[in-house]
């Protein structure tokens, strides 16, 4: 008891008076993100030495109190320093791994208890080889002797400066790299399969947002892998400096591709000029600021405005996509949700490593993860879009096929559906019946009710075709007064039967316009299929022979006529 209370006592002490007691790291056990146990220096000179560095006050050194170190782009030197204690009797080798992969230069030095030193350099500015395990990210094992060792990290690098530090013994880190790399191999092959698939559907539909879409994967993929130090480790792991390159292009190249698909995908040619040539010189802008940075500013410049245009960008896609959707283009819809879980994903990892909300792997991570989700969700957009217009063409094609009156098909929805049938008869042989009827005295009804009157004769004559006929057979309305009704598989003596209802129900239907009550009669013309006929037209034709006769003979009647009498 008494002990713990001068523990207490000389922690609050030394903490008052500046030396600040961090806990020893224990090297029989993993530690992830040490940072909460580092204290931190910056070295605005960039300049020191390890021995400078050594001999600095205690108190110039402050304690870290986060579990990763983070500062926005910054040209300093950053030293940490920790304590690990070995409590075996022999050497022990830990694995230290950083991250992210993108560092351009890290030196880990290791003081063993009898002072000896010992440094190893790597980072993203040193050739692949360098590293001790053949791993994507920054890593160095080195031996710890018996004992407290005292370890300086020093880290520089032009890009967003975020130190996930973890110490671990080797074999625990290769068991979870079976898991990583079963995740990575999930979402990277998700990935190509949707690149693939699209390519395929964009060789099939021929829509060039599906292009556009297959390139944004391919920024996408190319930016990922890139930033996560893959292509360091397969592409170029003698070439730093193209690896460095590679990291701030890639994203200028996904910031072009997203715009370019968002500009084709939300249709601004058709619907918003304007946003149309915004997005346009937003692309040449990016692509501008890309090559004079590089050119002028160096690779510092040119990664900073890569990193500023991407989340500029990110914002603007969500504006616009907003927009598209308040302005009526649904197909917005997940193209709005995908840009905002990227932003949110964004957002999410900036205050993680701002430390405004505690460090997790998922909130650290949360970028990469709101990524995936917007290009989970794009794809949806694009099934949707698609969809979309499928629907809109089948209910186009349905109204190219319709007469607008009654609803009843039109004649040009006679000639393919009148000959579909026919083809299926000759095939069958089976057979096939057509009335054809018109309204007596039509004009009459217009010269004495008015045309709207006449449009609702139509329309009610309409109605009790629709009423009568089956479920496979059609009802045309030829134009003006004129229809056919089409009856697969029905003999002239049903079609007189169904035909004689008709006639029945429009004689006896009781029309009033203004304030005077009418009734109406129509005459009707059949035949029947005589298993000679080699098209429709001659079947059709007998039909409005008989109708005429009916005409001549007094309407309001129907009549078939002979199977043989030659039209
Ligand atoms: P019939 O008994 O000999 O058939 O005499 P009819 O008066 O019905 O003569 P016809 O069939 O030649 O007349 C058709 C009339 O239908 C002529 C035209 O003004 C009228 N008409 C054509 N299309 C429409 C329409 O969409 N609405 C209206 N209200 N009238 C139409
Ligand atoms: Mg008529």
């Amino acid at each position: 008891m008494q002990k713990k209370f001068f523990l207490v006592l000389f922690s609050y002490l030394s903490l008052l008076y500046g030396d600040v007691q961090l806990k020893v790291l224990d090297l029989s056990d993993s530690h992830y993100e040490i940072g909460e146990s580092m204290l931190e220096y910056e070295d605005t000179t960039a300049k020191m030495t390890l021995s400078e560095i050594r001999h600095l006050p205690s108190k110039d050194f402050i304690p870290l109190n986060r579990p990763v170190a983070s500062h926005p782009f910054t040209n300093s030197a950053f030293w940490y320093q920790f304590k690990v204690i070995n409590k075996e009797e022999t050497p022990l080798s830990r694995l230290i791994i950083f991250e992210p992969a993108w560092l351009d230069s890290v030196t880990f030095t290791v003081i063993s208890p009898k002072g000896e030193v010992k440094t190893y350099q790597g980072g993203n500015t040193y050739p692949y080889s360098k590293r001790a395990l053949d791993h994507y990210l920054i890593n160095f094992e080195p031996l710890f002797e018996p004992g407290i060792s005292t370890v300086y990290v020093q880290v520089k690098t032009r890009d967003p400066f975020i130190v996930a530090l973890s110490v671990m013994d080797k074999a625990a880190f290769l068991a979870e790299q079976v898991d990583a790399s079963m995740y990575i191999g999930l979402v990277y092959g998700g990935i190509v399969a949707m690149l693939f698939y699209n390519l395929f559907l964009y060789f099939g539909v021929k829509a060039r947002y599906y292009a556009y879409y297959v390139l944004f994967l391919v920024a996408f993929f190319a930016m990922n892998a890139s930033y996560n130090g893959y292509t360091f480790m397969y592409l170029f792991p003698h070439w730093p400096t193209v690896q460095n390159w590679a990291q701030s292009t890639s994203i200028y190249f996904y910031v072009v591709a997203a715009l370019l698909f968002a500009r084709s995908f939300l249709n601004f040619v058709k619907y918003h000029h304007t946003l149309y040539i915004i997005t346009t010189i937003l692309i040449f802008g990016i692509v501008g600021v890309a090559v004079l940075s590089a050119m002028i500013g160096g690779y510092h410049y040119h990664v900073m405005l890569a990193i500023i245009s991407i989340l500029l960008i990110s914002v603007y896609l969500f504006g616009i996509a907003l927009y598209s959707l308040l302005t009526g283009n649904h197909s917005a819809r997940f193209f709005l949700l995908g840009t905002a879980s990227g932003l949110i994903g964004a957002f999410i990892t900036a205050l993680t490593v701002m430390s405004y909300i505690p460090y997790t792997y998922l909130t650290y991570k949360a970028n990469d993860i709101g990524m995936y989700i917007d290009v989970i969700l794009l794809s949806m957009a694009l099934a949707d879009r698609m969809k979309m217009t499928q629907e809109k063409r089948l209910i186009a094609e349905k109204e190219a096929k319709t007469d607008i009156l009654t609803g009843l098909y039109n004649r040009r929805a006679y000639y393919e559906i009148s000959h579909k049938e026919f083809n299926r008869l000759l095939r069958h042989n089976r057979c096939l019946s057509i009335i054809m009827f018109d309204i007596d005295h039509f004009k009459e009804i217009n010269d004495t009710y008015g045309h709207d009157a006449g449009d609702n004769v139509l329309k009610v004559v309409a109605n009790i075709v629709k009423g009568v006929i089956r479920e496979y057979d059609y009802a045309f309305r030829m134009g003006g007064d004129e229809f056919l009704v089409l009856l697969p598989e029905t003999n002239e003596k049903q079609a007189l039967f169904l035909a004689e209802r008709i006639r029945k129900r429009v004689a006896t239907k009781k029309f009033i316009e203004k304030d005077e009550k009418f009734y109406i009669t129509a005459s009707f013309g059949i035949s029947q299929y005589n298993h000679i006929e080699r098209s429709i037209e001659t079947i059709v034709k007998r039909a409005d022979k008989a109708l005429y006769h009916v005409k001549e003979s007094g309407r309001n009647r129907v009549k078939a006529l002979d199977k043989f009498i030659r039209v």
